[in-house]
Order: structure tokens, then C-alpha cells, then sequence
């Protein structure tokens, strides 16, 4: 049955559950399980819960995931126009877009490479976005770091020993950079070593891209978890990250997902174990709504886990199986859509050309 759902749909339903699981988790990052039940019931979290001023608003999760897509995008259209660019730079400069979103004013966010007076594109002319929405402390810090220096953290040159969740919830756009999976692999790896330098914070998000590029390709998520960790070993310093992998598929054999087992894996506020418990809810249920909600019960860092999740079974099940009473009230859900087509766009057979192409994704 999966294979009858087409990429679109799953590239869609990628981004949007996991905008839906960000927004599911909200309200509750880091409460326990004891205090998700009191605010929300016995069942735990059902629905929406106001969060952040509304119903179904998303965090600083899906707003990253969106800057690091616009990032790729531009990175590919200065690609063609040039045959040969840096990556990680652009997915450096669309971070530090987002950082202007969160209230840094544009000369001190930019970096000094950049001149330019005003960022420019499609996200961040966009004012929905300026808002802040509990930032993650290491991103933000190392994005104002760069506003300063200018100095990239990369994987050769870790820029902090950080294996935050942040890397790796931002990540699942990398999926659709390239039809190889070791540069789809390294290129989430470099996404995430621009603000996480230890290996837990960036290997997580090379896995987690793999593994969302062959479920977008109708793969199923035992095979996709097999390729990715066949890439995975080739990486020195993946001794948390393989087995933290291996937990989930053991305990997945004990049928369904229950708060209490999905905690029994970590916290899933750093890189392995945000992946991980998304790996897990993602195996032991058979839809992606149910497997939302599973995401985000438990006390870790739901909104986190719910996005990864989210990224997840969005691409196993498509965006014709997200709830619509999810998706009618979802923040952002036409931005995220417009987003999403304008990357098939762009990375499909007749990339766009002319001047409103380049105005939305300016070649820098
Ligand atoms: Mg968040």
C-alpha cells in the first residue's frame, strides 16, 4: 500500500507532519508524563494545545527545517548558474536568516562576509516567521557566534562539543539535495556541525536524512534504517548513534508504543535519541496521526520528537493521511506546502529560470 503514494506526497507529508508533531509537542518540551496528563487528560496529549499565543503553532523546529530547505534551494540554484559551490555555506547564511527572524538585527546577524543591507528571499520576507518560539540555546548562541567571526563550525573543525537535537530536527530537506545517499548523508552531517560539533549532534542527522530519502523513494522504514546504518559505520564516531538505532528495533518487538517505552530510550533532546524514539514510534504504529501523538507523549523533548517523528511517517504515509482537522489548523501549512513545491521545483527535471525565480531564491 505504501508504494502507491507518490513522491510529492511524501515529500509533503515530510515537512507537514513534522510541522504537525512540532505543534503537537508545543506546549509540553521537557514536561513529564505525570504533567502532560494533568494538562491534557489521562490519554495524555489528543489534539492541539495552545502554545505560543494559538492552536497549532509550530516552533523553532519547523522554522529551521524551513531555512535549511530555502538554503538548499539557493545553494542548487547558484549551482547551475555556477557548477561549483560550498553548501554548507548557504545553509550557514539561511541559519543566520532565521536569526535575524528571532530578533537580531540583520548587521549583526549576517556574518562578516555579507554586505548586503537587508536579507533577502523567500522565508524571511515572509513576517509570520519573525517570532520566537523557545530557540534552542546552542543554535542560537552559534549563529550569533558566526554573526561576529564569521568562522563555520565544521565537521573537521567541531565548533563546540554540543550533540544537541538541534542539528537533527532540522534535517529531514536534506533527503532531497541528491540521488546519492553518502552525499545526502554528508551534506545533513555539515547542516549540522555549523552549530553541533560533537558526533552524536551531527551523525543523527545524517542518518535521519538517509533515512527520510529512501522513504521518500517508497522504501520501507526497516530497509531505510538498514541503508542509512550501512553509511553510517563508514563515519568515525558513531558508538552512540548505532546502537541507540539497535535499542529501537529491539524494543519495538514488543508490540505498541506506550509513553513509558518510548522514555525507556532517552530524552530525545540530544541527536541520537531524538532519532531514535522517532525510529521507534514510527515502527510500532500503522498510521502517521497515531504515530504523532505517540511522538509527543512522553517527558522529553516532544516538539522535538514530534518533528523528527513527523518528518518520518509523513514521507512513509504521504499528506493524504494527515488528519485535517491537523492540517486546516496548522501555522505556516502554505508556506510549508509552497516551500515544499518550489524545492520539487528545483531540484525536478525543468528547474525554474527568470527573474521572480531568482527574487524568491537569490543565488547567494
Ligand atoms: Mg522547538
Amino acid at each position: 500500500m505504501e508504494n502507491s503514494v507518490d513522491k510529492r506526497s511524501r515529500w509533503r507529508g515530510s515537512l507537514l507532519a513534522g510541522a504537525i508533531g512540532d505543534a503537537l509537542g508545543a506546549k509540553t518540551e521537557f514536561d513529564s508524563i505525570d504533567r502532560i496528563r494533568e494538562i491534557a487528560g489521562p490519554a495524555g496529549i489528543t489534539d492541539f494545545i495552545p502554545a505560543y499565543g494559538g492552536v497549532g503553532r509550530i516552533t523553532d523546529d519547523t522554522q529551521m527545517t524551513l531555512f535549511t530547505l530555502e538554503g538548499l534551494i539557493r545553494a542548487h540554484v547558484a549551482l547551475r548558474l555556477t557548477g561549483d559551490i560550498e553548501v554548507g555555506y548557504f545553509l550557514q547564511l539561511a541559519y543566520q536568516r532565521w536569526l535575524h527572524t528571532q530578533g537580531v538585527p540583520w548587521d549583526r546577524a549576517r556574518g562578516p562576509k555579507d554586505d548586503s543591507v537587508q536579507p533577502d528571499g523567500r522565508l524571511v520576507t515572509n513576517r509570520e516567521l519573525y517570532s520566537r518560539r523557545a530557540p534552542g540555546l546552542t543554535c542560537f548562541g552559534e549563529l550569533e557566534a558566526y554573526g561576529k567571526t564569521g568562522v563555520r563550525g565544521t565537521i573537521d573543525r567541531p565548533i563546540n562539543n554540543s550533540k544537541g537535537c538541534g542539528g537533527v530536527m532540522r534535517a529531514a530537506p536534506v533527503a532531497l539535495w541528491t540521488d546519492d545517499p553518502s552525499q545526502v548523508f554528508a551534506v545533513a552531517a555539515e547542516s549540522s556541525a555549523l552549530t553541533h560539533g560533537h558526533p552524536s549532534g551531527y551523525l543523527s542527522s545524517g542518518t535521519f536524512a538517509v533515512i527520510v530519502h529512501h522513504l521518500l523513494d517508497g522504501r520501507s522504514l526497516p530497509d531505510a534504517v538498514d541503508a542509512a546504518k550501512a553509511i553510517l559505520v563508514r563515519w568515525p564516531g558513531h558508538a552512540e548513534q548505532l546502537p541507540a538505532l539497535d535499542q529501537a528495533f529491539a524494543l519495538a518487538e514488543q508490540g505498541s508504543p506506550t509513553p513509558e517505552k518510548v522514555e525507556s530510550l532517552g530524552q530525545g533532546n540530544v541527536g541520537e535519541t531524538a532519532l531514535s524514539m522517532s525510529v521507534y514510534v514510527a515502527l510500532t504504529t500503522e498510521d502517521p496521526n497515531s504515530a504523532l501523538l505517540a511522538s509527543v507523549n512522553h517527558s522529553g523533548d516532544s516538539d522535538s520528537t514530534g518533528s523528527v517523528c513527523g518528518n518520518l511517517v509523513g514521507a512513509m504515509y504521504g499528506e493524504q493521511a494527515l488528519r485535517e482537522s491537523w492540517l486546516d489548523r496548522l501555522e505556516l501549512r502554505e508556506v510549508i506546502e509552497g516551500v515544499a513545491d518550489d524545492a520539487l521545483a528545483e531540484f525536478g527535471p525543468d528547474a525554474p529560470t527568470g527573474d521572480q525565480w531568482s527574487v524568491r531564491y537569490p543565488a547567494h
